[in-house]
Order: C-alpha cells, then sequence, then structure tokens
C-alpha cells in the first residue's frame, strides 16, 4: 500500500462494482483482488496500471487483500530472472502483498485433478488431431467449426489417454486435451479450446515432475478459484475469454467463483508495451537491457529517474475505463515533472561547455556564493557554489550573432550568472584553422554580487555556470522517444515496429561539468540542473571517481500545450479517464 497516499482515487465503474458487492453483502463482505504477471519478461507501465488498480483496490476497502500470483505455466518463455525482477518492480511501486505470494505452478496437481473431473463429467476429450488440422476444424468469425472425429472418445479411453500424457509417453503435439463445448459457437474460444498440452521442458519451479501443462484459460480462472478472488480484473482482450472462465468453473461446479470484469490496457504513445516485442529489443541489442532507460519496463523508468509517486500519480490520473486509448506520452512526463519539482535539488550543470575568463577578477580569488536548494521548498534549505575567475558556461548561451529575441550572452552584452554577478562579454576567442569559438572574455561588475544591480540596471537573461576549476567533469545521457511515431507497428510501418525507431533516442554527451556539491552524489539522486531539466546519477554506471547522469526528463512541458489546444477543442479528455 503506498506508505504517502494522499487521497483516494476517484471513482470508475470497478470501483463502484465492488463498493455495489459489498453493500450487497456479497463474498460476505471480503474483497481479494490478484495482480497475476507471467513471469516472461519484466514489468512494464502497462502492468503499473494493472497493480495500482488491484492493489489499490485492496488497500481502500477495509480487509481487502491483493494476491500476487506468478501466472507461470508456460515453461519454455518463464525464467527465475523475471520472477525476482516482478517481485522488486511491485515493492518498489510501493505496494505488498503481505504473504500472499502465489504460484500458479503449485496447483499443478489439483489443475490436473480438475481436468480430470472434466473428463468424467464427459466436458473433455483427448484430440489427436495435428495443430495445423486443430486450425482448419475450428472455422472462422464467419464460418462454424467442425466436430474433431475424436470428439466422442470414451470417458475410459479419455482418461488412460491424459494419464499417459501426464507419464511421458507421447511427444508434443501428438494429444491434447480439449474441452468439450460447442464447435458452431460464435465465439472462437468455446470451439472446444485446448486446455492442456504436452511440453517436453522443464519448468523454473517444478523441474521435469511434469510434461503437460494446463492453457491460461484452464489455469487462471481455477487459479482464481482456489485463492478466493472475488473480483478477477483483466485487461479488455479477455472479454471473449470471460464465457470460457465463467464455463470451466460452472462445469467444475466449485465453491468461489470469481467475477471477471475487463478494463482497458494502457496504451502509451511513442513507445511500445509488448512483452514480446520488448524482449526482441533486448535480445537484439537495440537496447541496453530490460533497465535501458529508453523503455517503459519499470526497470528502465526506475534507471532513467522516475520516482514510484510519480508513476502511482500517472496511473490515477489516467484512470480505469472500459475503452481503448492511448495516452500521450507527454502526460507522463507531465506527471513527473509535477513530483521532480517538489523533491529535486536545483544545481548547475554545463552540458556543452564554453570557457569564459572574467578579465577583471582577481587571479586567484574564490568565492563561496549562497545558492537555493529549492525555491519550491525552503526547507531544502541553501548551499555555497564557489565562483572564480574561470568559469564554463552553456555553448548554446552564446551567440556571435544573436538573432532577434536572443537575449542570452552575445559580443558588447550584459547578461547575470545566476547567483553571481552581471558579466559583459567583450572578446571572443576563435579557433584559428575552424573559426569554432573557444573561449570568451568578460568582465564582471562586483556591485551586482547576488546577481542584483544597485543602480536598477536590467539584464534579459540569467545564465547556469560553473566554475572551471571547482567543477567536476560528468557524462551526461540523453534521452529521446524510443520511436519516431506515436503508434509504432502500425499500418503505415508495414507493421514492422521496428522501422520507426528513433535511431537519435540516445545521445552522450562526454565532457559536460557539474558544480562540485554534486561530488559523491548517490546513485539513483535526482536533480534539476537549472534551466535544463531533472537529471539523475546513473544506477550502473556511475561511480565517485567517474558520474554518468541520466537526463530524466527536460523542463519543456508540452503536455501543457496538449492541455490547453484540448480544452479548446472541449469534449477531450485526459487519458481515458471519462
Ligand atoms: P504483454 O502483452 O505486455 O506481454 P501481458 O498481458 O501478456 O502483457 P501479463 O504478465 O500476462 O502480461 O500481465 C499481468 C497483468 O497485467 C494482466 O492482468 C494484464 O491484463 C495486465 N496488463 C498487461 N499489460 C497491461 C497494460 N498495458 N495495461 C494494463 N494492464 C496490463
Ligand atoms: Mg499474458
Amino acid at each position: 500500500m503506498p506508505k504517502d497516499k494522499a487521497t483516494a482515487p476517484s471513482s470508475d465503474f470497478i470501483r463502484n462494482i465492488v463498493a455495489e458487492d459489498l453493500k450487497a453483502d456479497k463474498n460476505k463482505g471480503r474483497i481479494v483482488t490478484r495482480f497475476p504477471p507471467e513471469p516472461n519478461g519484466y514489468l512494464h507501465i502497462g502492468h503499473a496500471k494493472s497493480i495500482c488498480l488491484n492493489f489499490g483496490i485492496a488497500s481502500e476497502n477495509e480487509g481487502g487483500v491483493c494476491h500476487l500470483r506468478f501466472d507461470d505455466t508456460d515453461p519454455s518463455k518463464e525464467e527465475v530472472e523475471y520472477v525476482e525482477s516482478i517481485k522488486s518492480d511491485v515493492r518498489w511501486l510501493g505496494f505488498d502483498w503481505d504473504d500472499h505470494i502465489y504460484y500458479a505452478s503449485d496447483y499443478f496437481e489439483k489443475l490436473y485433478e480438475y481436468a480430470e473431473q472434466l473428463i468424467k463429467n464427459g466436458k473433455a476429450y483427448i484430440c489427436s488431431l495435428s495443430a495445423q488440422e486443430i486450425r482448419e476444424y475450428r472455422g472462422t468469425l464467419t464460418e462454424p467449426g467442425k466436430d474433431s472425429p475424436y470428439r466422442n472418445r470414451s470417458e475410459e479411453e479419455n482418461l488412460n489417454l491424459f494419464r499417459r500424457m501426464r507419464a511421458g509417453e507421447f511427444g508434443e503435439g501428438s494429444h491434447v486435451l480439449r474441452a468439450k463445448i460447442d464447435m458452431t459457437s460464435p465465439n472462437l474460444n468455446m470451439r472446444d479450446p485446448t486446455i492442456y498440452r504436452v511440453r517436453r521442458v522443464p519448468h523454473h519451479r517444478t523441474g521435469d515432475k511434469w510434461c503437460i501443462y494446463p492453457m491460461y484459460d484452464f489455469a487462471h480462472c481455477l487459479s482464481d478459484s482456489i485463492e478466493g478472488i472475488t473480483h478477477s480484473l483483466c485487461t479488455l482482450e479477455f472479454e471473449d475469454h470471460r464465457p470460457l472462465y465463467d464455463w470451466i468453473l460452472d462445469q467444475l461446479n466449485v465453491d468461489c467463483h470469481p467475477q471477471q470484469i475487463e478494463f482497458a490496457r494502457l496504451n502509451l504513445s511513442h513507445t511500445m508495451m509488448s512483452k514480446r516485442r520488448l524482449l526482441e529489443l533486448v535480445e537484439e541489442g537495440y537496447v541496453s537491457g530490460w533497465d535501458d532507460p529508453r523503455i517503459p519496463t519499470l526497470a528502465g523508468l526506475r534507471r532513467r529517474g522516475y520516482t514510484p509517486e510519480s508513476i502511482r500519480n500517472f496511473c490515477e490520473r489516467i484512470g480505469v475505463a472500459k475503452r481503448d486509448s492511448t495516452v500521450d506520452i507527454a502526460l507522463l512526463e507531465h506527471t513527473l515533472r509535477e513530483d521532480l519539482n517538489k523533491r529535486s535539488p536545483r544545481v548547475m550543470g554545463v552540458l556543452r561547455p564554453l570557457r569564459v575568463v572574467i578579465d577583471n577578477y582577481p587571479e586567484n580569488q574564490v568565492e563561496e556564493l549562497d545558492a537555493i536548494n529549492n525555491p519550491e521548498d525552503p526547507g531544502m534549505g541553501t548551499r555555497k557554489i564557489p565562483f572564480s575567475r574561470v568559469l564554463y558556461i552553456e555553448r548554446d548561451d552564446f551567440r556571435e550573432d544573436p538573432p532577434k529575441k536572443f537575449f542570452r550572452l552575445a559580443p558588447g552584452r550584459e547578461v547575470r550568472l545566476r547567483y553571481a554577478y552581471f558579466v559583459r562579454c567583450v572578446c571572443v576567442v576563435r579557433d584559428e584553422k575552424t573559426g569554432e569559438v573557444t573561449e570568451l572574455h568578460c568582465t564582471y561588475d562586483p556591485q551586482t554580487r547576488g546577481g542584483d544591480s544597485p543602480d536598477g540596471r536590467k539584464v534579459k537573461a540569467t545564465l547556469h555556470w560553473v566554475s572551471a576549476a571547482h567543477s567536476l567533469e560528468a557524462e551526461v545521457r540523453l534521452y529521446d522517444h524510443l520511436f519516431l511515431k506515436p503508434n509504432p507497428g502500425d499500418e503505415s510501418d508495414g507493421n514492422d515496429f521496428k522501422a520507426s525507431l528513433n535511431s537519435n533516442s540516445l545521445e552522450t554527451l562526454t565532457s559536460c561539468r557539474v558544480e562540485p556539491s554534486l561530488r559523491g552524489s548517490t546513485p539513483g539522486s535526482i536533480y534539476q540542473f537549472e534551466r535544463q531539466g531533472y537529471f539523475c546519477v546513473d544506477s550502473v554506471d556511475s561511480s565517485a571517481e567517474a558520474l554518468v547522469f541520466n537526463r530524466t526528463v527536460t523542463l519543456r512541458d508540452t503536455w501543457a500545450r496538449i492541455e490547453k489546444t484540448q480544452k479548446k477543442n472541449k469534449g477531450a479528455t485526459i487519458g481515458d479517464k471519462n
């Protein structure tokens, strides 16, 4: 449960159902939800929506419980590494399952018994068609399917074959167990779906014990039932599976029949959330790993500098609805800025340094100037920053030929150095060969210490800077959207999501200079580099000797602009909240 939950989330259609059920004393007033990841990849921000919903509902209702259940029924794609990462990501987001951690694989024996029960009830049979034939027999949306020739095997024969499947007598694909429902059902999921198959793959928890594994639709509803789940919340693509969920539980006459409720999955623009595709990016080296700061995994977002609070706030803000939509990634960044603005100390860091010599400043003098750590939070105090004769400013903050409305430094012009003095550019030094500006000479006005002029003189720009001798060198990684298009992999990409990968999504700057207060910053610390954005110390590659920062997000808020236009075009919504 979030420790710092300020307000209860506003209601939504699922919370309304839960409230109604409580009022009607359904399930004897119990509320039990679950978050059921398959350990075949790292969690992404879409999962965060589901986590916030499931753990949220449990925590908002007295006695409510949310289970963390690993849906580990497909050993070919699942790994312990994923189990561990999922646990740490859920904790990092701020939720706690207490003792309620479960594994579908712990139910394999029970699930097997349920399957035998179905056979005994005449509701399941062993089908010996090939996978290809099964597909052909299934029919299409417009044509009914055909009964399998094996559909009327006797109970005895079915049991015998099923037991031999379990005993390992058959190879993969030779036989499957199918539910006996209706090959003419308009719902394809009800056309005798496969519920067990042979898989000769060891499982990361059960080892070689099993060579048959239950299918998702069979395992999921029964796992929910075994655990006494009251509300089984899943994404919309399972809506068509609900009749099967209910059918299986009805046939087996179980004590607990949870209610499946579907909600819209989170889609985010300029990125992509399928675990299969993320795995592809990781395995093929498009990104550095599951925690690459450009991908929307929780591990990536954490390394990028996202806080759990910002992600929870985002999930609350987008709400929960039944209609699919794509949320602009700018909203996620906006929510992040709101959070970082409050919590991050301000510092000065120069990304692309340009040397500045203050000609009239005494050669060996160093002044310690007062700087405010966070104007939003006086409690965060002040610090000292050294000022000396040689400084670095941002290369972008100087133009030899300033265009109209460029108010920063230019030959002859005076600007303010933050917390320091007014300086005026008196001379530009150029590389003889390339003509590139290599150094500026300025003069300072000693009367303007602290940044104000006693004679009321005004300047139009305030620049950040660092003292050359005192500053620390740092590497800074600038990130941009992973994809160039809001909707990667749509028809215009020929459905190839990699076609619109942004080849400039990472820019690495190696000779940046940051103020000395950053010496020894701990990995993960987040700062606002004044005028630049929010940056966090990289948790993997940064060290005391070689600082590495990730740009978490810039200061420029595109969401504010989007929202303004949305308000103008009345009727538009934030996220999928209705
Ligand atoms: P993916 O499609 O990314 O591989 P998945 O649905 O296969 O995801 P699971 O591990 O099965 O991944 O998901 C665990 C839970 O998280 C499920 O209840 C699923 O509905 C939910 N979930 C997954 N993706 C999203 C999303 N984008 N938005 C909301 N909930 C999601
Ligand atoms: Mg899944």
